[in-house]
């Protein structure tokens, strides 16, 4: 589907209407063609503000959720962030525009290479698509700014706490699969932890491991 003016206007109007306000973020998703990452029978539902079935039996996230936890993120210019789970790499372009650097995991091989084959081809060269299994975050690039779990894990991994830098930020969702989840912010200081609750979200779970076949 062609992305005109309108439908991009729309688009921008319906993120704003549900609390996506920070200007950065509103540029950052105006640069990323949502209808480039919604492949096949969904492709012409792209501009809705709706999660949608991508590959694997995943979900492409509702633009409004993604707006309102890259805004919970609040990523600086310097920032290096970690996103888990890839999906489509939607999140991971958007988070391409606001930090210095993006590594992003996902367990589903075949969503990793497809997702690595937009982000080259849209020429984001700052963000690292990988196959891994998030739960145990990245610990070689560590520690990060700022973590973004886009799968829910009944409370936040300690692995991933482990990795946030003192002063970072994570923002995910907590919960298990099957009910309401809560999508929660934390801050990590030189005392400890701070947690907000943000509103209820529905994600598809953490699941640990790769993903075999
Ligand atoms: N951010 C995505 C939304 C993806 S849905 C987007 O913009 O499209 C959540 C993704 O998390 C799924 O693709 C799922 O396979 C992945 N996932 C679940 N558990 C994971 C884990 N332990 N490690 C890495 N990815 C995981």
């Amino acid at each position: 589907m062609n992305l005109t003016p309108e439908t991009q206007m729309q688009f921008l109007f319906s993120l704003r209407s549900r609390g996506v306000t920070d200007a950065r973020v509103l540029e950052a998703m105006e640069k990323v063609d949502r209808g480039l990452f919604v492949q096949g029978l969904f492709a012409n539902r792209a501009y809705e503000d709706r999660p949608l079935p991508i590959a694997c039996g995943q979900t492409i996230s509702q633009p409004s959720v993604v707006g309102l936890m890259t805004q919970a993120l609040d990523v600086q210019p310097r920032n290096k962030v970690l996103e888990i789970g890839t999906g489509s790499g939607y999140q991971a372009a958007i988070l391409s525009h606001l930090a210095r650097r993006v590594y992003s995991v996902e367990r589903h091989r075949e969503l990793t290479r497809s997702a690595r084959q937009i982000i080259e081809t849209l020429g984001l060269v700052n963000v690292t698509v990988m196959t891994s299994d998030g739960s145990l975050g990245l610990p070689d690039q560590a520690p990060f700014d700022r973590i973004i779990l886009t799968a829910a894990p009944e409370d936040p991994p300690a692995n991933l706490l482990g990795q946030l830098r003192v002063g970072g930020i994570m923002v995910l969702p907590v919960g298990q699969s099957d009910t309401v989840q809560s999508l929660i912010k934390v801050r990590k200081t030189a005392d400890g932890l701070d947690y907000t609750e943000l509103c209820e979200v529905r994600f598809v779970p953490l699941v640990e491991g790769i993903a075999q076949g």
